[in-house]
C-alpha cells in the first residue's frame, strides 16, 4: 500500500491530485486537499482503503478523470481520502460478441481507441469530449452523438462490478436488477466503487460524416427557430448540435453572436446533403460543410477544425482545463424567436467563456421509457441545453450572469425545472455533510435530476448503504 499512498509530505502529492483536475475553479490554494490520495493497481488495495476509512470514520472521494463540474471526485468540506482511479483502465475489447469490458478508471478516448484497434465497423457510444471519464460519464447516463440511434450509453451496459462498503465484489447477478438499475444513471459514487462495466458495442459504417455551418445571430434566429422541431425528427442516423459564443470583431469592438450547426451522419457526404436539402433546406448545408472520416477520428476533439490528427490524440487524459460553471436544462416546446434573441443577448451582455449547447434528442431517446434507467429526461424532449461561464476573471460577475440566464429560461424550459446529473450544479442543492440529510431536503436536486426515480434510488441506497458511507454534496441519501 505504500507504494501507490501519497500523504502531503510526499513529493508526488501535488502533481497526482493536479493532473485530474478539470475544473481549475478547485485548484486552488484553499481548496481542502484529501489527508491522502490512493492510486491501486488492484481491486484489493481498494478493499484496504474502505476498511481504514470506515475505521477512522473518514470521508472518502473517488476519483475516475476528474471532470465533474463541482470537483465532487476531489474535494470535501470535511476530512477525506481521495481513491483515484488512475491506474484501473484496462479495456478488453471482444469483436465477435461486440463487447467491450473496461475498468473504471478509464476515459472515453482510451475506449474509442481500443475499440478502433479492434474493429472499424464497431463503435463505443462515448461522450463528444473524449477525456471524459467512462464512470462518471455512463454512471449519469451518458450522451454522444449516437443518442438518436442507439440511446446513453447506460441504455447498452450488459454487466457491471462494483465494490461495497463491506469490500464485497459484486457483478450484475449478484448485486440484483434494483442496484444494477441504480447504477446505470442514478450517479456511480452513491452505491459503492464501480470496477468496471461491460458494454454493448454498436454497428457503424467505415465512413461517417461530420458537419459544421457557421452563421452569425442575426442571420441565424430563423433557422435556430426552425432547428427545434426539425433536428429532433430527422433520421436517426443524423445528430446535431447548435454551438453559440460571443466573438468581438477587433476593428469595430461589435460583439456578434457565433451560431454553429455541428452533426454526425452514419454515412457519407453524397447521401446526407440531398437529405438536409429536402429536410432542412433553410440551413443550405454544402459538400463544403462536411468532411468523411471514420466513426473513431469522429470522436477527436474539434475533428473538423483540426483534422488529420492521429488516433493517438485519443490517448490524451485530462486536457482543457478551465475555471467554470455550468447549467443545464431541458426544452419540450420549441422556444419563440423572441425567447432565442433574449438568449444571444445574454452571450453579448457577458463575454468570458460564455458558451451554450443546444444538444437535440429524439428517435431512440424517445422510445424509452423515463423509468428505464434512473436517467429520465426521455419522451417528449426536444432538446437539452447546457450554458457554461469561465469565472477566473471576475467569479461574481460570472455566478451572476450563469444564475441570471437560468432565471430567464425559466417560461422556456421544462417546469418544474430539470437538470441533467452529468452536469453538476451545487445551485440545485446540497446534502449535509455531516452525512445525515431529509428526503425532503435532497429531493430539491435529486427530482431534477431524476424526477420520480428519484424515490426508487433513495430506497435502493436505503437497502444498500444505510450507514450512508458513499456520500457527498450530492449524493442519494439512504431514508
Ligand atoms: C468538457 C466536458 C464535456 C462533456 N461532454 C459530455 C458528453 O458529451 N456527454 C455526457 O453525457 N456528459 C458529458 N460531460 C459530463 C461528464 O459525463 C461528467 O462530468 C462525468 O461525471 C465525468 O466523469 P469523470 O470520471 O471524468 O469525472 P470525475 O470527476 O472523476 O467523476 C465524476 C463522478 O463519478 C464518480 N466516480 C468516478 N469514478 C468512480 C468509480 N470508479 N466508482 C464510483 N464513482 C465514481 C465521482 O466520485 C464523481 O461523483 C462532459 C464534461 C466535460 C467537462
Amino acid at each position: 500500500m505504500s507504494e501507490i499512498t501519497y500523504a502531503p509530505t510526499n513529493s508526488s502529492y501535488t502533481s497526482i491530485l493536479e493532473f485530474s483536475i478539470v475544473n481549475l475553479r478547485y485548484a486552488k490554494p484553499e481548496t481542502p486537499k484529501p489527508l491522502v490520495i490512493v492510486t491501486p493497481k488492484q481491486e484489493s488495495q481498494i478493499q484496504t482503503v474502505i476498511s481504514c476509512c470506515k475505521k477512522h470514520d473518514i470521508q472518502m472521494r473517488i476519483r475516475g478523470a476528474g471532470n465533474d463540474f463541482e470537483g465532487l471526485s476531489f474535494v470535501s468540506q470535511v476530512p477525506f481520502v481521495l481513491l483515484d482511479m488512475l491506474n484501473l483502465r484496462h479495456i478488453e475489447v471482444d469483436p465477435v460478441a461486440a463487447t467491450a469490458t473496461i475498468q473504471s478508471g478509464a476515459t472515453g478516448g482510451e475506449v474509442y481507441y481500443a475499440v478502433a484497434q479492434k474493429s472499424k465497423t464497431l463503435g463505443f457510444l462515448g461522450p463528444s469530449f473524449a477525456p471524459v471519464g467512462v464512470t462518471g460519464f455512463i454512471g449519469h447516463g451518458g450522451y454522444g452523438t449516437l443518442r438518436r440511434k442507439y440511446g446513453l450509453a447506460a441504455d447498452n451496459v450488459i454487466d457491471a462490478r462494483i465494490m461495497n462498503d463491506n469490500g464485497d465484489i459484486l457483478d450484475r447477478e449478484s448485486m440484483g436488477e434494483d442496484l444494477f438499475w441504480a447504477i446505470r444513471g442514478g450517479g456511480p459514487s452513491s452505491f459503492g466503487v464501480i470496477l468496471s462495466w461491460k458494454i454493448k458495442l454498436v454497428p457503424v459504417p467505415e465512413t461517417v460524416t461530420m458537419f459544421k455551418v457557421r452563421t452569425i445571430d442575426q442571420n441565424a434566429t430563423e433557422i435556430v427557430h426552425k432547428w427545434q422541431t426539425i433536428a429532433p425528427n430527422l433520421p436517426r442516423d443524423v445528430e446535431m448540435r447548435i454551438n453559440a459564443y460571443p466573438s468581438t470583431d477587433s476593428l469595430t469592438d461589435e460583439t456578434t453572436v457565433v451560431i454553429e450547426f455541428v452533426g454526425t451522419y452514419l454515412g457519407t457526404i453524397d447521401k446526407l446533403v440531398p437529405m438536409m436539402q429536402e429536410r432542412f433546406p433553410e440551413l443550405n448545408l454544402g459538400k463544403q460543410d462536411c468532411s468523411e472520416v471514420g466513426y473513431t477520428q469522429s470522436a477527436l476533439d474539434f475533428p473538423l477544425d483540426l483534422p488529420n490528427r492521429p488516433l493517438e490524440v485519443l490517448l490524451e487524459r485530462s486536457t482543457f482545463k478551465l475555471p467554470k460553471k455550468v447549467k443545464s436544462v431541458h426544452v419540450t416546446r420549441p422556444i419563440s424567436k423572441q425567447g432565442l434573441q433574449g438568449m444571444w443577448d445574454f452571450l453579448r451582455k457577458y463575454e468570458t467563456g460564455t458558451y451554450i449547447v443546444l444538444t437535440s434528442f429524439g428517435g431512440r431517446m424517445d422510445e424509452i421509457s423515463e423509468s428505464a434507467i434512473p436517467y429520465p429526461h426521455r419522451p417528449g424532449v426536444l432538446y437539452m441545453i447546457f450554458w457554461r461561464v469561465r469565472t477566473s476573471e471576475d467569479p461574481a460577475a460570472a455566478f451572476s450572469w450563469i444564475r441570471d440566464f437560468y432565471s430567464y429560461m425559466a417560461p422556456y424550459v421544462v417546469s418544474p425545472r430539470t437538470a441533467y446529473a452529468a452536469c453538476t450544479d451545487l445551485d440545485l442543492g446540497v446534502n449535509n455533510q455531516n452525512g445525515v440529510t431529509t428526503y425532503a431536503q435532497a429531493s430539491k436536486w435529486g427530482k431534477m435530476y431524476f424526477k420520480n426515480n428519484f424515490d426508487r434510488l433513495v430506497h435502493i441506497k436505503t437497502k444498500v448503504d444505510p450507514a450512508n458511507f458513499f456520500r457527498h454534496e450530492q449524493s442519494i441519501p439512504p431514508l
